[in-house]
């Protein structure tokens, strides 16, 4: 059990001090700061909410709260998916949403300075103006960077870009006692002992503060190409997919989708027929292809559409104007959005499984729909093998959902574990997470981790409750 101190009001004018009208308690605390992204993890009302504008009022508030023991939990804009940015034992939430400043571009280097706070959206619009491509691209674009280091967000360009990580190069902490350090530095190749910034990428908020973060970049491809493939099944679909790279083609984005959550985001959308063959297809790929030259698109069109013929497609379709491309990215877009739209509550499961082993993975979880007659929907990044898979209450009572989800759950990532999957490809641990990554790592791994977290945060006032920390 935590024994925290609590948020007295002598802390609340210290916080005042610190960052004076940007600190909020009480009823002047919005309630989307009680949850993320997934309410059905829980609700949680912070003691209070600080707006900070630099590193030096984080260190601050983290020195403050370190020596009353009082616990802090960084936060961006609340767009995760595991509950890692709540406040499970109260304390202090410290947003960064007025830090969102692009501070500026190293063109000799190709890298990008941001503050923790500059939201997706913003920076990759500015680097596009500027034509240059910060590759990763996670579903939601008004996530913060921070947020995006911290989960080592993925999304759709990581078959041919790679993840979050990927793109780090250096960042600014404030550790949990308020001390400030940095990781890394601005260069292309680093062996120089253990890796702190890799540590630091994806652990959810619980070892430190980021404050400052420089990243990578590549010049802007200058062409794309989007291909829409129907299949008649889900399966004829998944097996399609390792041709590609057994075919020397480098998709950016590779995404499967089965008819019915097509049906719904179309729906969603209030938009008909975006996807072709609407009576025939059971299953579709959405495949985009990038390169500098419409001809070297043109050629990796034509391999893809012979190997996809042979591979059962019903059809294959080039998005190819503006409007068709900008539809169909946004169906596929919305996908979560529809199906929180079409049900009272769901669970998630974000398990990534070798690319080999989708087809078979996803027939063992579509099998779990009928075995615990409950409704199942499922999308992902076919081409790393990170599904998205939805677990949806409908009708079912709490009790009968509480009971079917979680046999559904624990069969899943038992199942994901067993053939060399891990729990999370994207969305992280936080705390809805942590029982299913304890029986996939074991005790020794975690063991592992405990005293990592342990050395950045011995009085373990960071985030507690997340990712290993079984308070
Ligand atoms: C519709 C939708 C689509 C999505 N699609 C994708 C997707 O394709 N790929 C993907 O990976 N994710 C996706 N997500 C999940 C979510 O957007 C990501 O996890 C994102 O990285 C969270 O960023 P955030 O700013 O909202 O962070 P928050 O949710 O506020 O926080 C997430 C974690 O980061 C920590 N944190 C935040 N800022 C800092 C900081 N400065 N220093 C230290 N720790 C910090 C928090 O403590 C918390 O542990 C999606 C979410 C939604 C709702």
């Amino acid at each position: 059990m935590s024994n925290y101190n609590k948020v007295t009001p002598e802390i609340v004018e210290k916080l005042m001090a610190i960052a004076p009208n940007r600190v909020f308690v009480d009823v002047d605390i919005n309630k989307d700061y009680t949850h993320d992204e997934m309410p059905e993890y829980g609700s949680y009302l912070p003691e209070a909410v600080v707006e900070v504008t630099s590193a030096e009022e984080i260190s601050a508030i983290m020195k403050l709260c370190n020596d009353m023991n009082i616990p802090v939990i960084p936060r961006g804009a609340g767009t995760g998916l595991a509950g890692a940015s709540v406040a499970k034992f109260g304390g202090v939430i410290i947003s960064t949403i007025k830090m969102n400043k692009i501070l500026g571009y190293d063109l000799e280097n190709f890298t990008v300075t941001v503050q923790p706070g500059v939201l997706l959206n913003d920076l990759a619009e500015d680097c596009v103006k500027r034509d240059l491509l910060y590759p990763p691209d996670p579903g939601e674009k008004f996530a913060t960077i921070g947020g995006n280091v911290s989960t080592n967000a993925g999304g759709m360009r990581a078959v041919k870009y790679g993840v979050t990580r990927d793109y780090v190069r250096a960042m600014k902490v404030v550790l949990p006692t308020g001390e400030m350090t940095s990781f890394g530095s601005n260069v292309a190749k680093n062996s120089s002992g253990y890796s702190l910034i890799n540590l630091m990428v994806g652990s959810e908020g619980t070892l430190g503060f980021i404050t400052e973060l420089t990243l990578k970049l590549i010049p802007l491809p200058k062409e794309n190409i989007s291909l829409i493939v129907p299949f008649e099944d889900l399966d004829a679909c998944i097996e399609a997919v390792p041709k590609f790279f057994m075919n020397k083609l480098a998709p950016v984005a590779l995404e499967f989708m089965d008819k019915d959550i097509v049906r719904m985001s179309e729906k969603f959308l209030e938009k008909k027929d975006i996807f072709p063959c609407t009576d025939e297809a059971g299953a579709y790929l959405l495949v985009t292809f990038d390169g500098n030259s419409l001809e070297e698109l043109e050629k990796m069109t034509e391999v893809a559409s012979e190997m996809l013929f042979e591979a059962g497609a019903i059809d294959v379709f080039v998005a190819d104007t503006p409007e068709l491309k900008k539809n169909t990215w946004a169906a596929r877009g919305s996908f979560l959005e529809a199906i929180l739209a079409d049900t009272p509550s769901l669970d998630e499961c974000d398990v990534v499984v070798p690319r080999n082993k989708i087809a078979s993975y996803l027939k063992f979880v579509n099998s779990l729909e009928e075995k615990y007659g409950i409704r199942i929907r499922s999308f992902g990044h076919a081409g790393d093998g990170n599904l998205h898979i939805y677990a949806c209450k409908d009708e079912l009572t709490d009790e009968e959902w509480e009971k079917k989800n979680s046999a559904v759950m624990d069969e899943m990532y038992s199942k994901a574990a067993e053939i060399g999957g891990q729990v999370s490809g994207e969305h992280g641990v936080g705390h809805a997470k942590m029982i299913y990554l304890q029986r996939s790592i074991g005790d020794t791994n975690i063991a592992l981790m405990e005293g990592i977290k342990k050395a950045f945060d011995p009085n373990l006032i960071l985030n507690p409750g997340k990712v290993c920390d079984k308070l």
